[in-house]
């Protein structure tokens, strides 16, 4: 199953350029088989997810959302708590939220924004770290693995994508098809998956 975990749309996002149906259609057309909605600080209408999710069968449609915080941005998903949309989150205590709520917490694109993470990812240890993105530097990437093998957290390729040129350019691969978010973290915890890209 191949997923792409950090997807925007102009729906939710100023910064987004391309539709949520274009989204899905491009990913679908580079052979994707699921995508995940993080616009930033804005989650996905449930009601409109499982109506995307109709239309698009068996292609899935998930919701999560990309928060800043402390100066790094991270994904949060499998929680769809209106709360996670404040902009004023200290990452401690999104951290202690995603985890009495049993959700995902990823750091996204490390080293985009300054030359170390600002965050405190040895005392607050996220679920997962992106080593690829189309905002990531690929000098980065040494750096990026090294934290993330201290943490014992494995690394993802998401697009980060804006526009419909991004989509299949970043995914993982789940050994498994799952279609319940609660099954793919699961699965995403234990490393069972690998990350790819072409960019
Ligand atoms: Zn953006
Ligand atoms: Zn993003």
């Amino acid at each position: 199953m191949k997923i792409d975990l950090h997807v925007h749309s102009k729906e939710r996002s100023a910064c987004g350029r391309a539709s949520e149906e274009e989204q899905i259609r491009a990913a679908m057309a580079a052979g994707l088989d699921a995508i995940v909605f993080t616009d930033h600080h804005r989650l996905a209408p449930l009601e409109r997810l499982a109506e995307l999710n109709d239309r698009y069968a068996p292609f899935r449609i998930f919701g999560g959302i990309e928060i800043n915080t402390n100066g790094e941005d991270v994904l949060v998903l499998g929680l769809h708590d209106a709360a996670l949309e404040s902009s004023k989150w200290a990452y401690a205590d999104l951290h202690a939220f995603v985890r009495e709520h049993g959700g995902f917490i990823i750091l996204a694109h490390p080293f985009r924004y300054h030359p170390q993470v600002t965050i405190e990812v040895e005392r607050f240890v996220p679920d997962a770290i992106e080593v690829h993105s189309i905002n990531t530097s690929l000098k980065a990437e040494d750096r990026i693995r090294e934290i993330a093998s201290r943490l014992g957290i494995p690394v993802l390729c998401n697009s980060d994508a804006h526009s419909t040129d991004a989509l299949g350019t970043h995914y993982n691969v789940l050994e498994r098809t799952l279609s319940d978010e609660q099954e793919i973290m699961a699965l995403l915890r234990l490393g069972r998956f690998t990350c790819h890209h072409h960019r």
